[in-house]
């Protein structure tokens, strides 16, 4: 198994003011699927995201990702496992506004010392004629396609997607879905995505339904599954 959770808890506040936001995560999640979280706001959706990357402690139970127990590590190897494993998508891509869509790229490639071949990745993209571009210069789809080649040249085991359409318009936001099933399909890669979108559902491999900080719905899309 890629990635396994066992009552995962996280409790924010202290004494009279604590709230129990995660209330138990059990699941397992197998390498090269793409993962669905869906939920209403609050339910806790991101607050499990970014404990399964690295950027919040959990309070209670384990995460294991490629055999690294989170629970149990060091800060330090904490870090080696963003550094190394990991890609984050965000709503508002997060992109460095003085720098070009392809310079952008590169940063991420350089500080990752990236196997992949930017100018190949920025075609993959669909970015290779606003390479040159600013963010400012770019379309929203184009500004979340640029943040989706900074979290992926570095060809990370698990990418992790916290509402990547949740600014776009529909048709845009079925573009970078398609995108988002493509890299899975040529790369293989891990890929969980928080979203309110019901649409995804057709092509994750696993869908999971949070609600006020559990699973309340889980289950496998054995038709996708199988077709892999
Ligand atoms: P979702 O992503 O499903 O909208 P979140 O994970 O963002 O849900 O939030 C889950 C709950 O945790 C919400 O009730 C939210 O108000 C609360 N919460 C999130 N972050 C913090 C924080 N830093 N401090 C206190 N409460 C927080
Ligand atoms: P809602 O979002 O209205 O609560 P559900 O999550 O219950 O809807 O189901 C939405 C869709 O997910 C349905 O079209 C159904 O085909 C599919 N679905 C639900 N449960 C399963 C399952 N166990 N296996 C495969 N598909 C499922």
């Amino acid at each position: 198994m890629y990635l396994t959770l066992r009552n995962v808890e996280k409790v924010y506040g202290e004494g009279d003011n604590a709230v129990k936001v995660l209330k138990g995560i059990n699941t397992d999640i197998e390498k090269g699927q793409i993962c669905v979280l869906l939920g209403p706001s609050g339910s806790g959706k991101s607050t499990l995201l970014n404990i399964i990357g690295g950027i919040e402690h959990m309070d209670g139970g384990e995460i294991i990702v490629n055999g690294l127990n989170l629970a149990g590590s060091s800060e330090k190897q904490i870090a080696g496992y963003r550094r190394e494993n990991l890609g984050f998508v965000f709503q508002f891509y997060n992109l460095v506004p003085d720098l070009t869509a392809k310079e952008n790229i590169e940063v991420c490639a350089y500080l990752s010392k990236s196997p992949f071949n930017t100018d190949e990745l920025l075609k993959m993209l669909g970015l290779w004629e606003h390479k040159d571009k600013f963010p400012n210069q770019l379309s929203g789809g184009q500004q979340q396609r640029c943040a989706i080649g900074r979290a992926l040249v570095k060809n990370p085991g698990l990418l992790l997607c916290d509402e990547p359409t949740g600014a776009l318009d529909y048709s845009t936001s079925k573009e970078i879905l398609e995108l988002i099933e493509d890299i899975n399909r040529r790369y293989g890669n891990t890929i969980i995505i928080v979203t309110h979108n019901d649409a995804i559902k057709n092509m994750a491999h696993k869908v999971m339904k949070m609600h006020d900080g559990k699973i309340v719905k889980e289950y496998t899309n054995e038709v996708l599954v199988s077709a892999k």
